[in-house]
């Protein structure tokens, strides 16, 4: 997907910094975290938003739930906690149109609602 921020990313034009890659799935670090502990989920192929995810690509989005744990662990937090948070839209503060998954740790306190 042309101008794609994080389509940009996949493809290694822009660099990130990797926590997880595999052929569906890139994870990597928030260039502004929010938390200690701040990355970013993505399906490799182009979904805009969670208004976009429909029957024939909602195995990617379930692919990204099912890698959650690797990564959590991969980050440290799997025990800790964490969080998985998605934006949709402006009213949500969306800011990259390529559907993404916040995953965000370190941080104590209890729940945001
Ligand atoms: P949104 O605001 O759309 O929910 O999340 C987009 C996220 O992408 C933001 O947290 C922002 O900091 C992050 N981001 C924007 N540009 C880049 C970049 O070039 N590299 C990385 N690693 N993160 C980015
Ligand atoms: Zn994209």
């Amino acid at each position: 997907m042309e101008d794609c921020l994080f389509c940009k990313i996949i493809a290694g034009e822009i660099p990130s910094s990797k926590v997880y890659e595999d052929d569906d799935i890139l994870a990597f670090r928030d260039i502004e975290p929010q938390a200690p502990v701040h990355a970013v989920i993505i399906p490799k192929t182009h979904i805009a938003s969670a208004n976009e995810i429909t029957a024939e690509n909602s195995g990617l989005i379930a692919g990204i739930f099912e890698k959650i744990p690797v990564i959590a662990r991969e980050l440290g937090v799997a025990d800790s906690g964490y969080r998985i948070v998605n934006n949709c839209g402006a009213d949500a503060g969306q800011t990259v149109k390529h559907i993404h998954f916040h995953l965000l740790g370190g941080t104590t306190g209890g729940k945001l609602y």
